[in-house]
């Protein structure tokens, strides 16, 4: 019996695995990944400095503890380069590999920012545990200086985690923090809670570039202004990782292509996670880089996997933005409905922001401070939402 094949040892790809073994205890089932196959829970980088967790305490369990709790077989430090759809093959440094059917949970990449500058290699990014432990050492002692790049959700939870201990500039082209994401009138809350931390707010410009000075960074802006900084972060977002995808002849958009069931362009090849544009089979696909969609994505393939077709159900989840210093809960606007206009609402202390799309559905909210109560009541009121 040919395995099933899942490719990448994140959320995605255990969690796919997970449901599948709920449903499935006999099938063969490879997971082949291109890192150490450690269970961590991606999230918690943005807020585990100020919980003083080292890289090593966020790792919850091995690759080898991962395939027993799975009855799988779990090849790490492998990097799946080709697929072979007619064949049903996947080539790997491994080895080449025949499969049932073939999960793509790959996830995204950082994107690299454009710089100038003699260290603008040097500039980090965390999307991965190991990158956090590369971060960690990076930043070096509590006092020491960090530029980030970018005020977007990672940034700003970033800047509010290290507040606390360091000196923290961050840098974004939008005139507010959270411009993409947030209301207004949320992303004026949010700066003025991050200015209280110390956080220095540079906003209205960008990194140009990046330069060794002694034993820190020469930090140039585009407004022509200058820091100095003993680290760089980039936060400036990601981008699902279509280089297999691509290899294999897939369809792609801005993520690999995939329909209701969560299947890509080519029979028994599916996707999920950072990596997928859903929706595509019912027009205008969306990434969803978050951890809900992921999990219902995960259970719908699991059963799909299992012989049992079922469509993915993308619920309205809001993210819960992991800045203490002002907690809040967004429910972004869909991709398909920006042209409607937000309303925002002072009450006992709380900020509710709702948008209403051009014929007046409330397809979006954001609340600060944030708790279930109020999100539950916020996704009560909402309309059909566009996709
Ligand atoms: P990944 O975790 O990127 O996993 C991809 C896997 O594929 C890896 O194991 C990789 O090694 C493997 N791989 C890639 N290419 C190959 C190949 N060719 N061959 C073999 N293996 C390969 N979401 C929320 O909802 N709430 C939050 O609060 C939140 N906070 C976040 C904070 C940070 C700092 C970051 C970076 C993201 C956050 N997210 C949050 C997003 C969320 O964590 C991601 O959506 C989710 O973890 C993505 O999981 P994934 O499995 O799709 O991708």
């Amino acid at each position: 019996m040919k395995p099933i094949i899942i490719i990448g040892s994140g959320l995605a790809g255990y969690t796919v695995a997970r449901e599948f073994r709920k449903l499935d205890k006999t099938t063969p089932l490879f997971i082949l990944t291109a890192d150490d196959g450690g269970f961590y829970s991606k999230p918690m980088l943005s807020n585990a400095f100020a919980q003083g967790k080292q890289a090593s305490q966020l790792t919850s369990f091995t690759a080898a503890q991962m395939a027993g709790q799975l009855g799988a077989t779990i090849i790490t430090g492998t990097r799946v380069i080709a697929i072979d759809p007619a064949a049903k093959t996947v080539e790997a440094g491994a080895g080449k590999f025949g499969y049932e059917k073939l999960v793509l949970a790959v996830g995204a990449r950082a994107v690299r920012p454009s710089l100038d500058g003699d260290a603008a290699e040097e500039v980090i990014s965390v999307n991965h545990v190991d990158d956090y432990a590369n971060f960690r050492r990076a930043i070096g002692e509590p006092g020491s200086r960090i530029a980030i790049m970018g005020a977007g959700l990672i940034g700003c939870e970033f800047a509010d985690d290290l507040a606390g201990g360091h000196r923290i500039t961050l840098i974004d082209p939008n005139p507010l923090p959270l411009a993409a994401l947030a209301a207004p009138a949320l992303s004026a809350g949010l700066k003025e809670a991050l200015e209280k931390r110390g956080v220095d707010l540079r906003l209205g410009t960008t990194v140009r570039s990046v330069d060794r000075d002694a034993n820190a960074y020469a930090v140039t802006l585009s407004d022509g202004r200058q820091l100095q900084a003993d680290a760089v972060l980039s936060a400036i977002g990601l981008r699902p990782d279509l280089r297999l995808a691509h290899a294999a002849g897939l369809q792609t958009g801005r993520g690999i292509l995939v329909d209701d069931y969560g299947m890509t362009s080519a029979q028994d090849i599916f996707a999920l996670g950072d990596c997928a544009e859903y929706g595509a089979g019912s027009g205008g696909g969306e990434v969803m880089p978050y951890i809900a969609p992921l999990m219902s994505a995960a259970r719908a393939v699991a059963r799909t996997l299992a012989g049992t077709p079922a469509a993915i159900e993308l619920k309205p989840a809001p993210v819960i933005v992991k800045t203490p210093s002002y907690p809040m809960a967004l429910l972004p606007v869909p991709a398909a409905g920006k042209n409607g206009a937000w309303q925002e609402l002072l009450h006992e202390g709380r900020t509710i922001c709702r948008y209403h799309d051009a014929d007046g559905v409330m397809t979006a909210f954001g609340v600060a401070p944030q708790e279930a109560g109020i999100r539950q009541a916020l996704l009560a009121e909402l309309g059909s939402r566009i996709r």
